[in-house]
């Protein structure tokens, strides 16, 4: 019902030759807590990728910060999203530690920037070593993620997926609108759009959310927490 027409390939802005603003790195808090040195390199090198929501693209073997917006990771072979990523994340640290290039595919659920850096600056600039200590120091935390979310896209039913879905996009978006489409939701979690239309409109009887052309809005949270599966929220 809140469907919109599919981006352009001109809402997929991507300016290699313009540096990323410094208020928007500011605002991502791993990058902020980088060692200076790799933070100016980033802010150098780096560029700032803006993702209409609905649009997908590759991490290009980049590393990636989440500036703002949400996405969707698929594996390899794009069979399911096996990660959902909001504002403050950061993805593609394996790509740091390895000469194979890996590209995945994003999905933005949200319109999102990301800022994007070559995958081997953290090791020229700090050192290899220390790229394995950032990679080990978050590699379980992450992998519980993984493992959450594949068990909750097994074993919970669509309705409380989605319910969980519109909580997290909430905590990402930057208005209280959220400006997401019912195809990207399906996309995300796997599933026909048909069944995510259906989840949302019990959604919106009871109260929970207010739809809108292209948006959704959270009228009762405590009523959207019922509904929710709760798995690896936040
Ligand atoms: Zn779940």
């Amino acid at each position: 019902m809140f469907d919109v027409t599919p981006p352009s390939t001109e809402q997929l802005r991507c300016s290699p030759s313009a540096r990323p603003e410094r208020e928007a790195l500011a605002r991502h808090p791993v990058l902020i807590a980088l060692p200076q040195a790799l933070q100016d390199a980033a802010h150098a090198q780096g560029r700032l990728i803006h993702q209409a929501t609905g649009q997908r693209r590759t991490t290009g073997g980049s590393l990636g910060f989440l500036i703002e917006g949400a996405l969707a990771v698929y594996d390899e072979r794009n069979l399911a999203c096996i990660e959902r990523l909001g504002t403050g994340a950061t993805f593609g640290w394996e790509t740091a530690l390895t000469t194979r290039t890996s590209e995945q595919e994003l999905l933005a659920l949200l319109d999102t920037s990301w800022l994007a850096i070559p995958a081997a600056l953290p090791a020229q600039v700090m050192g290899i070593s220390w790229v394995e200590r950032m990679f080990g120091r978050h590699a379980l935390d992450r992998l519980r993620r993984i493992q959450s979310l594949s068990a909750c896209q097994v074993v919970h039913a669509v309705s409380a997926r989605t319910a969980t879905l519109i909580q997290q996009l909430a905590t990402s978006s930057a208005t209280e609108e959220i400006r997401t489409t019912q195809a990207a939701l399906a996309d995300a979690l796997g599933v026909q759009r048909t069944s995510v239309n259906a989840a949302i409109k019990d959604l919106e009887a009871a109260g929970a959310v207010r739809v809108r052309r292209g948006s959704l809005r959270i009228t009762c949270a405590s009523t959207l927490a019922c509904f929710a599966c709760g798995c690896g929220c936040g």
